[in-house]
């Protein structure tokens, strides 16, 4: 039988809009001790703005314009962030049929004129395209746009740090966590991210897959593991860990994938469900 002190705890959770899945759930947040974030919508507010357009060929416009046929209807925070650019500058931006959502490397779109691809560098070196020596700096986020093999420009956005980031993070570490950043970013935007923030490791150029198989190795090792994350891309993740957590705003399937669920974005909240369930510990022990 579930002890009164867990069903108690969890109900004043929820109230405050932490919603542990299951009595065990709560148990196993008591004992946890490795937090690992994603990176985009979980420590920064998931709404990044285009900072340059950077055409190889052709105009801005014309760049932008290419990439927003395949972005238009894609869910992901950089696609949002691109096509409210394109909108700035007046471009139209209908959605297309038959994009192929490809999880941490980008999107693609079949035309007559070649298939289109948006998306991180390993993805679009991966088809076969050969990409000029990045203009401009390196530790942005920066999309890629080809035709086919031919390359026609990056873009570059920025998103922001949560403004509770840090605070929560320093709380985590005094609980006496480490935590990660694994972000399927570059390793410079991850580092450039993190500089500020008390984290113990940063990894970048991390597919789904590869996110989850470093939590395996996590849990191989004797740590326990909440991974947080709010994105489709988190999924794989999300069901390693131990403790999945989603925030809220993020996708459905990501809070099909969590076993606790944040309903407000604030990484206070995970802070909390931490102490909740050290908490209970103590009392059902
Ligand atoms: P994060 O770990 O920061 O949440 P993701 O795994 O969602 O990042 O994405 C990893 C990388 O894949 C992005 O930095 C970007 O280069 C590329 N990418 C993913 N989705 C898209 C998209 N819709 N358009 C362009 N690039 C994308
Ligand atoms: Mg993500």
């Amino acid at each position: 039988a579930t002890p009164t002190a867990v069903l108690v705890a969890t109900g004043a959770a929820s109230r405050r809009g932490i919603l542990f899945r299951g009595g065990d759930v709560l148990e196993a947040t008591g004992r946890l001790t490795l937090a690992a974030f994603d990176k985009t919508g979980t420590l920064t507010l998931g709404a990044p703005r285009v900072t340059a357009v950077l055409p190889d060929l052709g105009s801005e416009k014309e760049l932008l314009a290419l990439a927003v046929r395949a972005e238009a209807g894609a869910a992901h925070p950089i696609a949002r962030g691109i096509v409210a650019e394109a909108r700035r500058r007046g471009i139209a931006t209908p959605g297309a049929d038959g994009v192929k959502t490809l999880p941490g490397r980008g999107v693609e779109l079949a035309l007559v004129e070649g298939v289109l691809r948006v998306g991180s560098r390993a993805f679009l070196e991966g088809a076969g395209v050969a990409i000029a020596a990045a203009p401009g700096g390196h530790a942005l986020t920066e999309v890629h746009v080809a035709l086919g093999e031919s390359y026609r420009g990056a873009i570059h956005l920025e998103d922001q740090l949560r403004s509770d980031a840090g605070e929560a993070l320093e709380r985590i570490r005094n609980l006496g966590l480490r935590s990660a950043l694994l972000t399927g970013d570059t390793p410079a935007a991850g580092r450039r991210l993190a500089a500020s923030l008390p984290l113990e490791e940063v990894h970048g150029g991390m597919s789904p897959q590869d996110k989850a198989a470093w939590i395996d190795a996590a849990r191989g090792r004797g740590e326990r593991v909440v991974m947080v994350g709010d994105g489709i891309n988190d999924a794989p993740a999300l069901s390693a860990a131990e403790v999945g957590c989603a925030m809220a705003g993020g996708t459905d399937i990501a809070l099909e994938n969590s076993d606790l669920v944040l309903t407000r974005p604030e990484l206070g909240r995970l802070v909390e469900a931490l102490a909740i369930g050290r908490r209970t510990l103590w009392v059902i022990r």
